[in-house]
């Protein structure tokens, strides 16, 4: 049977439910928490977080899936926590958003010990707190060109792909010929690659989107909900409607099966201020809706948010 490392540990693909596949518990750059202006002590952190998690889980959401790597904020025994109090499964991660974000000591290190610490991330657990990691985060760093430090990453990232069955889910699928690149020497099946981050406003232009499909891999459109709309748009905002346009050309087009939707929001920002009014709810209170409106059959919403989800993150042996 297939099955999902989750933090309170391995459930079958059924139990899934409903599945936000790139989302934050809390995000921040490495060194946030350092600073006393910004740290916010567990019970902060957990007013805020919670009644979005119990919403989430009231709209029908099942399985939520933290993307914050290594060094951004992850903290496994708070997602603990957060899945016993509101019954949401969280699936946590192993690996890094980008080299960027690698403090000295991971980003100095060699394939072969990342790819060893990953495994033991999955295998054996997050440190003391006995869960195993479900998925493997990579990135591009900023700048929009892999660098030598991505390229070790994204390798040790494939090499514990394939020893363990695990996914990997990208931030930014920009300049994907190196990644793919690494995924093939390695003997990755791209299909086990969620190429993340296909339709954000900064990017969206520069991904190979439908190359990367033609190649095998798998496209995240997983920023949903951050639109020019907003009072306050992020940087990477986009108009609601050409991100559907965008969205609904894959949809539509014969590929429903290769791709997955998320919103990438935070429920407690860790740093820096978030993205106001922006939740993980979007899916539920925006996205889906949109989606009927626009012709998509309910078959077709199941298959992106259940099917592909639990095809995506079983765990292949
Ligand atoms: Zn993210």
């Amino acid at each position: 049977m297939s099955r999902i490392n989750t933090v309170l540990g391995p459930i079958s693909a059924e139990e899934l439910g409903l599945v936000a596949i790139h989302e934050h518990i809390g995000y921040g750059m490495p060194g946030s928490e350092l600073d006393t202006k910004w740290w916010k002590t567990p019970e902060e952190r957990y007013e805020e977080t919670v009644p979005k998690l119990r919403k989430f889980h009231e709209n029908g959401g099942g399985t939520f899936v933290d993307a914050t790597g290594i060094c951004n904020g992850r903290d496994i025994d708070y997602y603990k926590s957060l899945s016993r109090k509101t019954g949401v499964h969280i699936v946590a991660c192993t690996g890094f958003v980008g080299g960027d974000t690698a403090l000295p000591h991971f980003a100095r290190a060699s394939v072969d010990y990342l790819a060893r610490h990953f495994i033991h991330e999955i295998t054996v657990g997050i440190g003391d707190t006995g869960s195993k990691a479900g998925v493997i985060k990579v990135g591009v760093s900023r700048g929009g060109r892999m660098t030598e430090l991505d390229k070790r990453i994204y390798r040790a990232a494939a090499r514990a792909a394939v020893a363990t069955g695990v996914p990997i889910l990208t931030h930014l699928a920009i300049d994907a010929r190196p990644a793919i690149d690494i995924f093939n020497e390695e003997g990755l099946p791209l299909d086990r690659v969620l190429f993340g981050h296909v339709d954000d406003g900064v990017n969206a232009e520069s991904t190979p989107d439908t190359w990367i499909i033609e190649q095998g891999g798998r496209l995240g459109f997983d920023t949903f909900g951050y639109e020019t709309e907003l009072p306050d748009p992020p940087f990477w905002a986009r108009p609601r409607k050409d991100r559907m346009e965008h969205f609904l050309r894959f949809v539509q087009g014969g590929h429903a099966d290769k791709v997955l939707a998320s919103a990438d929001a935070n429920c407690s920002p860790l740093g820096w201020p978030g993205v106001k009014g922006h939740t993980v709810n979007y899916i539920f209170e925006v996205l889906i809706p949109d989606l009927r409106a626009n012709g998509v059959d309910e078959a077709t919403i199941n298959k992106i948010f259940v099917e592909n989800a639990a095809d995506f993150l079983s765990i292949r042996n």
